[in-house]
């Protein structure tokens, strides 16, 4: 069907196999292992001449129509489910790095993202190369032959920085890089990664499309854009599986060998989250928009940033590649570290934890936090600044927050 809207091609992807009880909504197969007829056919699935189900640490019925479902909206070539953000991450390099080679990346990254390049793939050999990825010239100049990925957050947090994607997917593309980009902040439908020239998209289900927080989850999105016998490691894949060498070495080396994939309960709380995923992020960013509007207006607050706002640095590119509204994120700051944490709890409605995208408006203090185990020189290196305080904006409605937040500021 052309022109279908997102929320129906979603909510009518067919099961892999008819239910035979009819059921509407697809069933939690909570099965470990599945059984089979013959020896013949056991080989044949086994050796991955079937798609029959084997094992569910490789795949389970429930988790694939969640991928399933991804696949259809995304239009990607494939997609697989992780049991967390940091998942999907850690396979997705796994499967791309090698010693000797390097990253090229921001500083500007989720904590544990960072800590990954930073710590855990250097003790294996690989280099992040941390640049300014809103200077095309800058990440030219630091990619080289064992450059394996130009990698990115598309709106970082907390610093709410974008990059020209399409500017780094042409230099990509003339050097044999692909570019990896991790959408949490925007998803699709809201983010077309597709359309600029990303590869690989990563996004952490937790967040938006749990449906609030309802469990963890990651995503790894390969739209079959990159011509992998320009890398090393999976030029040896290219020959037997082509554009689906990546996918190919992933689902059947590292993601076996790891063993992190989703679990059948949480893929059946996803598949629901994402039916409302529309509404939800709508909702969220509209309130989020307009509160940030009103944030800048309001006393003791020194600077507001969410891309949406018309005076952000960001604005420009933010409209173009994410339309006029960047997600439910924000930030503040206030005049100190001290002030920041007699506010925080001074709050009686919007929740002191950690997370994005909740139903739920839940607010943290970065530098103190989620960046607390870094020392400071590290910390002014990624723009964690102790002053900024991180909201990320839930169902509530914007003035519920507001009063919340200019009584716990009085
Ligand atoms: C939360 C988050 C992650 C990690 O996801 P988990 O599901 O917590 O493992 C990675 N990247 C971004 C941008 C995030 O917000």
């Amino acid at each position: 069907m052309k022109n279908i809207s997102f929320e129906a091609q979603l909510l009518h992807i067919p099961y892999e196999k008819p239910d035979i009880y009819h059921a509407l909504s697809m069933p939690v197969y909570h099965a470990v292992a599945y059984e089979f007829e013959t020896a013949e056919a056991m080989e044949e699935a086994f050796c991955g001449r079937t798609k029959d189900h084997c094992y569910s640490r490789i795949t389970n019925p429930t988790v694939q129509y969640f991928e399933d479902r991804v696949r259809s909206v995304t239009d990607a070539l494939s997609v697989t489910a992780l049991n967390s953000g940091m998942a999907a991450i850690s396979n997705t390099f796994l499967t791309l790095a090698y010693a000797g080679s390097n990253i090229v990346t921001s500083p500007h990254l989720f904590g544990n993202t960072y800590s990954f390049l930073k710590n855990t793939l250097a003790a294996l050999g690989v280099e992040a190369r941390f640049c300014d990825l809103t200077n095309p010239e800058e990440v030219r100049a630091r990619i080289d032959e064992h450059t394996c990925a130009i990698f990115l957050e598309t709106i970082t947090n907390p610093q709410m920085e974008i990059a020209d994607l399409k500017a780094l997917s042409g230099i990509g593309q003339a050097a044999g890089v692909p570019l990896i980009a991790d959408s949490t902040v925007v998803p699709f439908p809201f983010f077309r990664a597709r359309a600029y020239g990303v590869d690989i998209e990563l996004i952490s289900s937790t967040k938006y499309l749990s449906g609030g927080a309802t469990g963890l989850g990651g995503l790894i999105i390969d739209y079959g854009s990159f011509d992998w016998s320009r890398s090393p490691v999976l030029k040896s894949w290219c020959g037997t599986e082509g554009k689906e060498a990546f996918t190919s070495r992933m689902r059947r080396e590292v993601h076996r060998n790891v063993g992190a994939y989703l679990t059948p309960q949480a893929a059946y709380m996803q598949t629901l989250g994402m039916e409302t995923l529309k509404l939800r992020f709508m909702q969220q960013a509209t309130t989020c928009l307009e509160l940030a509007q009103s944030l800048q207006e309001t006393k003791g607050i020194v600077a507001v940033n969410h891309t949406g706002l018309e005076d952000n640095p960001f604005h420009a590119i933010s409209q173009k590649q994410f339309g006029s509204y960047p997600g439910a994120m924000l930030t503040f700051d206030l005049s100190s570290r001290q002030a920041c944490f007699s506010f925080l709890n001074k709050l009686k409605l919007i929740r002191r934890a950690t997370n994005l995208f909740d139903n739920k408006s839940l607010i943290i203090h970065p530098a103190s936090t989620i960046y607390g185990n870094f020392t400071e020189d590290i910390r002014q290196i990624m723009h964690v600044k102790q002053q900024t305080i991180r909201l990320s904006v839930g169902l509530e409605q914007r003035d519920d927050l507001l009063d919340d937040i200019t009584r716990a500021l009085a």
